[in-house]
């Protein structure tokens, strides 16, 4: 029998809750998810990768499932290729969110027609939550308690007096 596995990629600067929800539920559907971190740097993140994967394997380990955190810089399609992946799985928010994704899912599709797009809905209550927000309550002193784990506030804390 195949084995189903399902890529999530994603920034997480810094893994919010909303991220972690998604990594559970998506964990829960496979045989083996694979976190993808992405380097990314046009988004000018707080964290560099290696931070962030490492923050990434920190969260997930309590999440029961076969998964695996793996940093990638390479096109999307051909990292999901690589671990052998037949889902790319992707959380949705708002109706903001739609758009992107819509259109990522379509290009995605056109390049490998294989590999299927999977989109899951994170709790409502954690639905809100964007690292973008994150980041810039904690720049403005306020909590983001709600948000991140106590390990991940911390990080966030630690980075913003470190004054980087
Ligand atoms: P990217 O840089 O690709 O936008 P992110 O780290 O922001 O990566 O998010 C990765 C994925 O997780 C995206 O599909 C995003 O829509 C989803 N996501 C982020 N926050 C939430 C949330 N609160 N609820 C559901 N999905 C979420």
């Amino acid at each position: 029998m195949r084995v189903k596995i399902a890529v999530y990629p994603g920034t997480f600067d810094p893994i919010t809750l909303g991220h972690l929800d998604i990594i559970r539920r998506g964990a829960h559907l496979v045989d083996k998810l694979v976190v993808g971190v992405t380097t990314n740097p046009a988004k000018e993140p707080m964290f560099t990768t290696a931070e962030r994967l490492a923050m990434v394997q920190r969260e997930v380990k309590g999440i029961p499932g076969n998964l695996d955190v793996v940093e990638f810089d390479s096109l999307l399609m051909d990292f999901a290729e690589a671990q052998g992946a037949s889902m790319i799985l992707r959380g949705l928010r708002a109706v903001a969110d739609f758009e992107y994704e819509f259109q990522m899912a379509g290009m995605n599709q056109q390049l490998n027609d294989d590999i299927e797009t999977i989109f899951l809905m994170a709790d409502v209550s954690l639905q809100p939550i964007a690292s973008k927000l994150v980041k810039e309550i904690a720049r403005f002193g306020g909590s983001i308690d709600k948000f991140v784990t106590p390990a991940v506030a911390v990080d966030v804390r630690k980075h913003l007096n470190s004054g980087s």
